[in-house]
């Protein structure tokens, strides 16, 4: 792991002296927008009836794609904020993209100030918020940029992380994809678990509305990520999701929200119970073994390559011979099915180990 990524890990402060957190999961939850007073205080009265809302959020300045949607009310629904503070004692959270909304969130007691997608994607944005940051001690939550680029997530941490802020999370939003798929944003595990792994004290929290695009996926992709580990979770949830003015579709009432949060089974991120300590200890120890048996089989494979490689170069035979590449990746995508492997899974295995095998070849 990088030296300055370590430190930051270490230096960030632990997410449990922000919030009390009692129940997994946690959640932020709130309208995709404020859209009126009556709108959001009559969703958090709501919402502040579940145990496991920690916090309300409203998007007031909303990042849309195409002009002339609602774009948000601005800085009157601060008002609303802090009166959903003052009546349900919830802290507020909202989305700022640069540094006038940080200064109105600030002068509006503001709890927790999140940066979107789309803000995430910029560098310059993102320091613009940073250097206004600068000396001000709040939580800051980054949601992970449109693409699937694990450096701008990492880069706008360590803008903040530069600036002085040591209150950050960061929010798993999933990314967006040319391909066609049932959820809205692909939710691409890797990133996120590599981000956790780069900095293993930063916590995740897992927005399933906005990976999900629709209602139906909220619960399983929150499962998901309990699965994982992950322990908080952020959702959008409105009084009369079908009359919302943005995100109507994957936006759900706040008893809808509290009855799948009920179903929701929380797991254990460290193993207590001794007898279950030694089996997984036991079961670790075999996937190891197979693990070196893999590495092993790839040093032999590859030694084969290289006799093939220095016999092709002797004749004067191209490296790369695609029928014989054709026909492997058939058979081995065909084998697959019999033992109960993923074809597209092993597609990938194999494309990586024959780029990597020509690569041998073209270095003799
Ligand atoms: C939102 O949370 O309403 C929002 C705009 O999210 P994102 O930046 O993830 O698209
Ligand atoms: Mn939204």
């Amino acid at each position: 792991m990088p030296e300055n990524l370590k430190k930051i890990s270490r230096n960030l402060s632990d997410i449990s002296t922000w919030l009390k957190f009692d129940r997994i999961p946690w959640v932020i939850a709130g309208p995709c927008s404020a859209e009126s007073e009556q709108q959001v205080l009559s969703t958090a009265r709501e919402l502040a009836k579940s145990p496991h809302v920690k916090v309300f959020r409203a998007g007031l300045w909303k990042p849309r794609t195409r002009p002339n949607s609602f774009e948000g009310v601005g800085e009157v629904g601060l008002k609303w904020l802090r009166a959903v503070k003052a009546e349900t004692s919830l802290p507020t959270t909202t989305e700022v993209a640069n540094a006038r909304h940080i200064e109105l969130c600030l002068d509006n007691d503001v709890d927790i100030l999140w940066i979107g997608a789309r803000t995430t994607v910029n560098p310059f944005m993102v320091q613009e918020i940073a250097n206004a940051l600068k000396g001000v001690d709040v939580l800051v939550l980054v949601k992970n940029p449109i693409n699937a680029e694990l450096g701008l997530w990492l880069g706008a941490i360590e803008r903040l992380y530069q600036a002085g802020i040591k209150k950050i999370a960061a929010i798993h939003r999933g990314f967006s994809t040319f391909v066609e798929m049932e959820y809205r944003n692909s939710p691409n595990w890797r990133i996120p678990i590599e981000l956790k792994r780069l900095l293993p004290n930063l916590p995740i929290i897992c927005d399933p509305s906005h990976i999900g695009g629709s209602r139906d996926y909220i619960e399983p992709i929150s499962q998901t990520a309990l699965d994982l580990g992950i322990e908080g979770l952020m959702i959008e949830t409105h009084i009369d999701p079908d009359s919302a003015l943005s995100d109507s579709k994957q936006q759900i009432t706040p008893k809808v929200l509290i009855e799948l949060l009920d179903r929701l089974r929380a797991r254990n991120t460290t193993i207590t119970d001794k007898q279950v300590k030694a089996k997984v200890a036991r079961l670790r120890t075999e996937i190891s073994h197979v693990d070196s048996r893999i590495m092993q089989d790839l040093a032999e494979r590859f030694r084969w390559v290289e006799e093939i490689g220095k016999l092709k170069q002797q004749h004067s035979i191209s490296v790369l011979q695609i029928n014989r590449w054709e026909n492997l990746l058939k058979d081995h995508i065909a084998k697959a099915k019999h033992l109960d492997l993923d074809g597209e899974f092993i597609k990938a295995v194999f494309e990586l180990i024959h780029a990597q095998a020509v690569k041998r070849q073209l270095q003799d």
